[in-house]
């Protein structure tokens, strides 16, 4: 889309009841391709009067902020409602113009989008509240997305103004590391090494201590599910192997050397207080294929089945308990079996 027919959208547009009540809708200033775009909420009086984005007293204070933080490259404005909303936008005006915003976006095409406030952040992540979310980068929609207060809050109370001026010295800060970008989160979340899965998964550099709740709790039923996933592949994956290992162990089985390879299983059982099946055999040092084909059908049991996990239970055991657990009750029964 061109310069022009992106404006001609934005002005003609007739899409809630907002145009009627105002001068005419303001559509964004700046160049496009900025590395940054700044969204505030709507046109005040002055931007209603002049037809430009962040010409007011808001304006003044931001690019008075962006300068005294060394950001000096021209940056473009959009707004999240494009009419002069006397007062707050509602939800309907902010959905109803949320096409104009996203046409302003596409065209100027900013790596980085400064969301001014709270309008602006929850037109962008309802989830998310301009206390918490602000101060933090977070990926939407394949741009990084920063928010702090508006200008025209930090104009009415000092501590705004004060947030205001460390969100943008952060801000600098960030945008400056380009690709190492989320290395500059702050708290200890930059830390976690949950990041990366994160902004993968929801987009917010938050690690799970820190992060809203909404979205700690999309990410938390996300991590179980794929916890739960990957457990069930692995299993799988174990029971298929150690099937084909097993039916192919059983059937060249040799009784003949059961009782050599029962020695070492208990010798290497009464040392060991886990078992692996690689170790057991370059522990054991048992011949392959003589023993092996003796008990590989036990071990690759016992591996699969994963209850050898202290020696001393084989030893403290009574023969009643042992014969409940099946590797036990597979050895005792292999063992059987080799003697009958
Ligand atoms: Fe259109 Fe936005 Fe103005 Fe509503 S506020 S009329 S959607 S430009």
């Amino acid at each position: 889309m061109q310069r022009l027919d992106v404006i001609e959208q934005v002005v003609s547009c007739t899409n809630c009841e907002l145009h009627a009540r105002c001068t005419a809708p303001v559509a964004f200033r700046g160049p496009a391709h900025a590395r940054i775009a700044i969204v505030g909420e709507a046109p005040g009086r002055q931007e209603d009067d002049q037809g430009q984005p962040f010409v007011g007293p808001s304006g003044a204070l931001i690019n008075e902020l962006l300068a005294e933080v060394d950001i000096t490259e021209e940056v473009a404005f959009v707004n999240t409602v494009s009419c002069y909303p006397h007062g707050t936008p509602t939800w309907d005006h902010i959905n109803a113009c949320a096409v104009n915003k996203a046409t302003q976006l596409q065209y100027l095409e900013p790596i980085w989008v400064l969301l001014l406030g709270r309008v602006a952040l929850k037109a962008t992540r309802p989830d998310l509240d301009i206390k918490r979310g602000r101060g933090r980068p977070f990926l939407h929609q394949n741009r990084i997305h920063y928010a702090t207060y508006h200008p025209a809050a930090a104009l009415r109370r000092t501590t705004y103004a004060d947030s205001l001026r460390d969100d943008l010295v952060l801000f600098k800060t960030i945008v400056d590391a380009g690709d190492e970008w989320w290395n500059h989160i702050p708290d200890s979340c930059a830390a976690c090494p949950l990041v990366p899965a994160l902004l993968e998964e929801t987009g917010l550099g938050w690690c799970p201590v820190h992060m809203p709740g909404d979205a700690r709790k999309r990410y938390e039923t996300r991590v179980a599910q794929m916890d739960k996933e990957c457990a069930d592949a692995r299993a799988r994956t174990a029971r298929t192997r150690a099937d084909q290992a097993l039916a192919a162990v059983e059937a060249n089985a040799d009784p003949r050397w059961m009782d050599t390879a029962w020695a070492a299983l208990v010798e290497y059982l009464e040392t060991h207080t886990e078992f692996f099946v690689d170790d057991f055999w370059s522990t054991t040092k048992l011949e392959r294929p003589r023993e092996s084909r003796a008990l590989g059908p036990l071990v690759l049991r016992a591996g699969r089945e994963r209850l050898m996990e202290k020696s001393g239970q084989f030893r403290k055991s009574t023969a009643s308990n042992m014969t409940e657990k099946p590797v036990w009750k597979s050895l005792i029964y292999g063992r059987a079996v080799a003697n009958a």
